[in-house]
């Protein structure tokens, strides 16, 4: 899952960071509201962390903005310590949740993978994959068992799989995966999404992830469900 944070503060937004690299996101960060405008509005962020005090463009401006162009992602709005008004405004302008400074970092990595759970209808952090359900993919502890046994993923694998079992039944191309899985600045050589598929078929079973000629890739459901098990 991909994430944009905006975030003026540096000690706050590396301390943040650090916190949803090590929960598998994979983290864009914007340190003024202009930056954040412009990767809001031409990047496809799974979820967005908006502080509301920033430099060059106020983040309610921000949102405002983003929800005018059509800009659907769920928002997080950070608001300063018992400003009430900020919470009142931040909703009325399209947020979907909000934080008050200061917070657990914990309770916001917990609330973003709520947020992103409910965008995409999924109810419950652990999803049945394979068409005998024999993979167990849970979202919040960011674990992947084979029937029943642990199975060690490297973070784009675990992204891959995750993100591929949240799209359900219809099929994934290249280029969407491409973008919600790779941060600005990746490496993408070693790592194509092809590799990445190749990597997670040896791990988990050849049939789990199938290729629909011409449109990417279709995660395997459990037999008899259109959607995700939750
Ligand atoms: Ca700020």
């Amino acid at each position: 899952m991909r994430v944009l944070l905006v975030e003026d503060n540096a000690a706050l937004a590396a301390k943040v960071r650090a916190a949803l690299i090590e929960a598998r996101f994979v983290v864009d960060h914007a340190a003024d509201g202009e930056e954040a405008l412009f990767l809001g509005e031409t990047e496809p962020y799974d979820v967005v962390v908006l502080d509301l005090g920033l430099p060059r463009l106020d983040g309610l401006s921000v949102l405002h903005r983003w929800r005018a162009a059509a800009r659907t992602m769920p928002v997080l709005v950070l608001t300063a310590r018992g400003a009430w008004t900020e919470k009142v405004e931040g909703l009325n302008a399209g947020a979907d949740d909000y934080m008050a400074k200061p917070f657990a970092i914990g309770e916001l990595v917990a609330r973003l993978q709520a947020l992103i759970r409910r965008a995409r209808g999924v109810a419950r952090p652990e999803i049945s994959l394979g068409h005998g359900g024999e993979v167990t993919l849970d979202t919040v502890a960011a674990t992947v068992n084979l029937e029943g046994t642990p199975v060690r993923l490297t973070g784009l694998e675990f992204r891959l799989l995750a993100y591929m079992a949240q799209c359900g039944a219809r099929p994934v191309s290249r280029t969407e995966l491409t973008e919600h899985l790779y941060d600005q600045d990746f490496d993408r050589d070693s790592n194509t999404i092809e590799v990445v598929v190749g990597r997670i078929r040896r791990k988990l079973g050849a049939g789990l992830i199938e290729t629909e000629r011409g449109l990417g890739y279709r995660i395997a459901l459990p037999v008899g469900k259109a959607g995700p098990s939750t």
